[in-house]
């Protein structure tokens, strides 16, 4: 039986379309903005803020634009590097966003003995030395507003300025959702923050009709899916404007397609993937997190499913989650580790802890899963992590 896919991985979160329709206008203010550094590089760094909701198109605008920009620099025999950085995997610390840039040139660089100043330090001499330019684009910039707030954007944006006569080499470009985040910040911070803001708004439903068209294009065999079956997924990603929702649900159609050796994408395969993607627990937040925090999430819902509880204990669940590390073959990682990804899953919202109150031997953390069913987060995790 043909799958309904040509190329599955073209509907995965972490591939780049060579196009992006209806952001053709921000891509351009974006390129704009930095042709300074192909044209006049010894001016001024600067910094621009892609300010828009969930799945308008901001991760891929950015990436979009490093990807062309290094390539661009490239022909011009000029050394530009582009560095996109996920402030919330890296936990909102600035210590860690800025020891991945520096990966980015020194790969074996040490986790440990700097601070996240001299790590900048020596980012901008390797810069120096190298007669390079730097953009970083710092993603889910909330995650460092919320743990490193005004200092850390104060380091970032101030420590060049220091460097007094060294040319400036480093521009930031921030993705925030809300605007409104940066009045958490104190006025020296978001100065320099608000002064170039590129606004994506929500997709309306015309432009997801043709976003999600380019997608399936790419991604699915000629003649699998119907133009009314577009209509439908597109309409029900309409009020969100999300196109990360409108994909999930083309790609989970095209799964359920094949799963019930359908040669094309039903109305009925769009219904049941719908049950299943949750437009509020963002499916793709928990597919950057490792396999292991998958599998322990997993042993979350599990436990939480079979036993009909409220909450889990963090001693319940990690029982479960031995059992399913057996399963898959997996060595089970230790408490530390698991107790990270429990905390993780709960800053961004996946689910919710507490501490134990009377009642229970002892103290333990308290697990539960307020926004999805336990179920369907369980099925999800199962197809994404593979047999
Ligand atoms: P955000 O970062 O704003 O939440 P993303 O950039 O992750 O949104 O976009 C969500 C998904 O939709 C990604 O898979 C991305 O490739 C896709 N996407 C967004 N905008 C477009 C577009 N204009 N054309 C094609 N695909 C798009
Ligand atoms: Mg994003």
């Amino acid at each position: 039986m043909r799958s309904v896919f040509e190329d599955e991985a073209k509907l995965d979160v972490n591939y780049l379309p060579p196009h992006l329709p209806h952001r053709e206008a921000q891509l351009r203010s974006l390129r704009n903005f930095f042709s300074f550094v192909l044209e006049r590089p010894y001016e001024m760094a600067r910094n621009v803020l892609l300010v828009g909701g969930i799945g308008s198109g901001k991760t891929a605008l950015s990436q979009r634009f490093g990807v062309d920009i290094e390539e661009e620099a490239r022909r011009k025999g000029l050394r530009i590097k582009y560095v996109h950085i996920n402030c919330q995997e890296c936990r909102g610390s600035l210590f860690l966003i800025l020891w991945r840039v520096m990966r980015a040139f020194h790969p074996n660089f040490p986790r440990r003995g700097y601070s996240a100043e001299e790590v900048l330090g020596m980012v901008l001499d390797v810069l120096d030395d190298r007669n390079a330019y730097l953009i970083v684009t710092l993603d889910e910039l909330e995650a460092l507003i919320r743990k490193g707030g005004t200092v850390a954007v104060y380091t970032l944006t101030r420590i060049q300025e220091e460097r007094m006569g060294a040319p400036r080499r480093l521009s930031l470009i921030g993705i925030l959702r809300d605007v409104r985040w940066l009045d958490r910040l104190e006025e020296s911070a978001r100065s320099t923050l608000q002064r170039n803001i590129i606004h994506l708004p929500k997709y309306t439903g015309r432009e997801l009709l043709d976003i999600v068209r380019y997608r399936a294009n790419l991604a699915l065999r000629d003649g699998v899916i119907g133009n009314e079956v577009i209509e439908m997924i597109t309409d029900m990603a309409t009020e969100s404007g999300d196109a990360r929702y409108a994909l999930d649900l083309l790609w989970r159609a095209g799964k359920y397609a094949d799963e019930s050796f359908s040669p094309v994408i039903l109305a009925e395969h769009v219904r049941r993937a719908a049950v299943l993607v949750y437009p509020m627990t963002r499916v793709s937040d928990i597919d950057h997190f490792p396999r292991h925090a998958k599998l322990f999430l997993l042993a979350i819902s599990r436990f939480l499913r079979q036993s009909q509880a409220v909450y889990a204990s963090m001693g319940e669940v990690e029982e479960m989650y031995r059992v399913i590390c057996e399963e898959y073959g997996e060595r089970p990682h230790g408490h530390t580790q698991l107790w990270k990804y429990v905390r993780d899953f709960a800053d961004s919202g996946i689910l919710t802890i507490k501490a134990s109150g009377r009642g229970f031997r002892g103290k333990t953390t308290l697990i539960s899963l307020p926004r999805i069913p336990a179920e369907y987060l369980e099925k999800d995790l199962v197809l994404r992590l593979g047999a």
